[in-house]
């Protein structure tokens, strides 16, 4: 473990991810909104660890804008939306949040959600609503294994064709 600056950390990992996917998608945007605590000095953490469960989380979150974006674009074509649902921003809000002895990241995004159904499942291994080579299924059964070897927890907070919120709670000692 490594007394880590946490906000440094999980902004680089999302400007990484968010250039990443525009680097393959140009026409690809989202708002990205930022909320650090400044109030937050360090965190002893495995840096390499807690980076790999911020990314994967971020990564989700593009998945599911980008999704819910191309099912906005499909139902303009079939004039299901000529109520002018073509407004759709993709966005995704970012936050750290000292909360007396421990450390709240979360992840929000307006994505597709999750189904009640598939809810359940999404931390078990090789579980994945992705199609074939997109995704692996294991992002967030290893994300909720780091969290659990720090002591933390990881909490989640859906609803279908709103979006979804993963909270990360990590001890401060
Ligand atoms: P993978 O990303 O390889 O599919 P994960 O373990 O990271 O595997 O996620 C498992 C499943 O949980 C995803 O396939 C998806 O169905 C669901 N999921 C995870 N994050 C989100 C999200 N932000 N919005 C909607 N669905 C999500
Ligand atoms: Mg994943």
């Amino acid at each position: 473990k490594e007394e880590t600056d946490i906000n440094v950390l999980v902004d680089e990992y999302l400007r990484l991810a968010y250039h990443g996917l525009r680097a393959k998608d140009k026409s690809f945007n989202a708002t990205l909104d930022t909320h650090f605590d400044d109030s937050i000095k360090t965190i002893n953490i495995v840096p390499q660890d807690i980076g790999r469960v911020v990314l994967n989380l971020i990564t989700n979150a593009f998945y599911a804008v980008s999704e819910r974006k191309t099912t906005v674009e499909k139902d303009l074509l079939g004039f299901k939306n000529l109520a002018g649902q073509d407004t759709y921003q993709p966005t995704l809000k970012v936050s750290t949040k000292k909360i007396k002895n421990t450390i709240e990241i979360s992840v929000k995004d307006n994505g597709i959600g999750i189904p009640k159904k598939v809810l359940d499942k999404i931390f078990q291994p090789f579980f994945t609503t992705k199609p074939t080579g997109q995704g692996t299924g294991l992002g967030l059964s290893l994300s909720y294994d780091i969290i659990k070897a720090h002591g933390g927890n990881i909490n989640v907070n859906t609803k279908e064709n709103e979006g979804t919120t993963f909270t990360i709670i990590l001890p401060t000692s």
